[in-house]
């Protein structure tokens, strides 16, 4: 399956393409074809599983063909936390940069000024948190009357962090006649019936979590300082010198402050993320490949889409914060029974996301001493 065969649109697929993406995950080839066709979705998906691609790209396919000149917010898409919006107001405009879309995200717990004078220019896909959405409303500053899509994402926790009266109030602002995507990582009685008020006809959507590690994988964590990290890191990549590694880091200055760093200390590496051009990507990809370069330094949204066989060793030189995106990295090595290590350093500040993803496995990762 391609993202093509999705009957996507080339400026979508370019633009997925170029991010690294080389095909649709389970939930965006199940999810969207329906979307495409306008049916309303009740999808039981979790973070990690690729579902905010799964309705960004339908949707602004979807926004693109019916009349673009249309003013105004066409697509709501309401998610919980501040964290999420502007994750997903990131991966709109990773998508429609060949598109003329805008997009923009709203959440409490800043100034609403610079919120106020954004929404003041086009804006085609809004991302909001209930709570500041609906003072924006009270004030006049957004009109919903003319919505096309609504998307609920994680509604389960949504409701769970008691935003049930702030989404039904949402819900009054909006047309009758649209289209509703609704997102949930689990699916209770309670969460079913509520959805069911707000669709129309839906078709229901699940996947399969993503919360095992292959068994063929050595994992491990060092508990160790943040200033230290490098340095640990010099002395693994120097042991394992023959053994081509994969690097995570949350963010790509990270990624690139060490690539830097360990070229000062003579180890090749590469960075690939998404301020990176599609050739230099390539370039690097190749020579990981071909093993003229053994370390690559990528961050999460770049490696997703690259398939390497035979990649023996991930380092996590920082954890991811959603813990299933820690299943995926690692999912990287050990594929096919082949033996693989996937090495996690763990700062003061990165207890709390280690305690999540031990959760998520169902096991303690052992814990190695950083002293010899
Ligand atoms: P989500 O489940 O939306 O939080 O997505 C998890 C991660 O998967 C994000 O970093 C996305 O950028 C990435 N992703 C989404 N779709 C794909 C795809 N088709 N191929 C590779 N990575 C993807």
């Amino acid at each position: 399956m391609s993202f093509k065969n999705l009957n996507l649109i080339n400026p979508i697929v370019r633009a997925v393409t170029e991010a690294g993406y080389s095909r649709p995950t389970e939930i965006q080839s199940t999810a969207i074809p329906h979307i495409l066709a306008g049916r309303d979705i009740i999808a039981c998906a979790q973070t990690g599983t690729g579902k905010t691609a799964a309705f960004a790209m339908p949707i602004l396919q979807l926004l693109k063909r019916h009349n673009p000149e249309h003013q105004g917010i066409r697509t709501l898409i309401l998610t919980p936390t501040r964290e999420l919006a502007i994750q997903i107001e990131e991966n709109f405009s990773i998508y429609s940069k060949y598109l003329p879309l805008s997009q923009l995200s709203v959440f409490g717990g800043v100034s609403i000024g610079g919120q106020l004078a954004a929404l003041r220019k086009r804006v085609d896909i809004l991302v909001a948190t209930p709570g500041r959405l609906l003072d924006l409303v009270n004030q006049r500053h957004i009109d919903l009357s003319k919505l096309e899509i609504l998307v609920l994402d994680e509604a389960d926790r949504m409701l769970d962090m008691g935003f049930v009266n702030d989404v039904k109030k949402v819900l009054q602002l909006l047309p009758r006649k649209r289209q509703t995507l609704f997102f949930s990582a689990t699916m209770p009685v309670s969460i079913k019936k509520f959805a069911e008020t707000i669709l129309n006809n839906p078709v229901e959507v699940t996947v399969t979590p993503v919360s095992s590690t292959a068994q063929t994988v050595k994992q491990s964590v060092y508990f160790v300082e943040k200033k230290d990290k490098t340095d640990l890191l010099i002395d693994i990549l120097q042991e394992k010198s023959t053994v081509r590694s994969l690097v995570f880091t949350r963010t790509k200055h990270v990624a690139n402050k060490l690539v830097q760093q360990l070229e000062d200390v003579g180890i090749f590496a590469a960075a690939i993320h998404g301020n990176k051009s599609q050739a230099a990507r390539q370039n690097a990809l190749e020579d990981f490949k071909s093993s003229r370069i053994n370390v690559l330094v990528a961050t999460d949204i770049a490696a997703r889409g690259i398939d390497i066989d035979d990649l023996p060793n991930v380092v996590n030189y920082e954890l991811p914060n959603v813990p299933e995106t820690y299943v995926h990295r690692i999912g990287r090595t050990g594929r096919a029974g082949a033996e693989g290590t996937a090495i996690s350093f763990c700062d003061a500040d990165e207890r709390v996301d280690l305690k999540n993803i031990q959760k998520l496995i169902g096991f303690t990762v052992p814990v190695r001493s950083f002293y010899k």
